[in-house]
């Protein structure tokens, strides 16, 4: 099941998305929930992020080639990082340019979406508190990050992290096809199955720290082959099975 968020004059709400129109959720998706047989076709509503998350978690150099490209090792624990909710925008939105950065990268990534308030996940209840997965751009500013030794600025800023299209809840992400494209031509291609740390054991390792809560996201590293954008570019994230995130690069007005 593919659910989205949208907008449509002025109301805001989830729908289960069947071929070109969404039927509307009463509620919201994070607990047992009804459709109310009431249709928007797609075309006439905004998508917005398919969530809006308390937080994001990364997670860093979650693929071996993408670490060597960078001229990284693969840590032996999971670097983990924020991106704040104000980073987080829809499908369709303006990717602002940060003015303090001159190397904005894209990173293609798979997003696990919470479904319910959680801590200490057991490797075996992973599983029960995920709600689904969506695509996700964790937009760099490489130079930044190089220079400041927290990524809070390079990878926190404005309109950092597009997510969407939609959240699929029937999915195994173990081994999709991760990709993104720049201008229509392909920058990134790798496969989930390539993560040094599949999902389960970033769960673990995150909810020992702390809690997540419903619609948290966890952004779970980016395959080789990172890149810069420039204003004007459009960027695209395509997961097997989820759908295609795009975005266009603008200057910050
Ligand atoms: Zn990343």
């Amino acid at each position: 099941m593919r659910i989205a968020r949208f907008s449509i004059d002025g109301n805001v709400g989830f729908g289960v998305l069947e071929r070109d129109e969404l039927d509307v959720i009463k509620g919201h998706p994070f607990a047992e929930f009804e459709r109310s047989g009431q249709k928007v076709p797609l075309d006439k509503v905004r998508l917005l992020p398919p969530v809006l998350p308390n937080k994001v978690v990364g997670v860093g150099r979650n693929y071996a080639e993408h670490a060597a490209e960078l001229g990284n090792e693969v840590p032996e624990a999971p670097v983990t990082f924020f991106k704040p909710s104000t980073s987080v925008i829809g499908p369709g939105d303006p990717i602002a340019y940060p003015s303090f950065s001159q190397e904005v990268h894209h990173e293609a990534e798979l997003a696990v979406v919470i479904r319910r308030m959680c801590r200490e996940v057991p490797r075996e209840r992973v599983k029960d508190v995920i709600l689904g997965y969506t695509c996700a751009n964790d937009v760099t500013a490489r130079d930044v990050q190089r220079r400041e030794k927290q990524w809070a600025r390079a990878k926190g800023f404005d309109g950092s992290c597009p997510l969407g299209p939609w959240v699929e809840t029937d999915l195994d992400p173990s081994d999709l096809t991760i990709q993104c494209t720049v201008n229509g031509e392909q920058r990134q291609l790798g496969r989930t199955g390539d993560m040094v740390r599949p999902i389960e054991d970033l769960i673990v390792h995150i909810t020992e720290a702390m809690t997540l809560l419903p619609g948290d996201v966890v952004l779970t590293g980016t395959p080789a082959g990172v890149g810069p954008l420039n204003v004007g570019d459009t960027v695209a994230v395509t997961i097997e099975g989820i759908g295609t995130l795009t975005n266009k690069v603008i200057k910050r007005g």
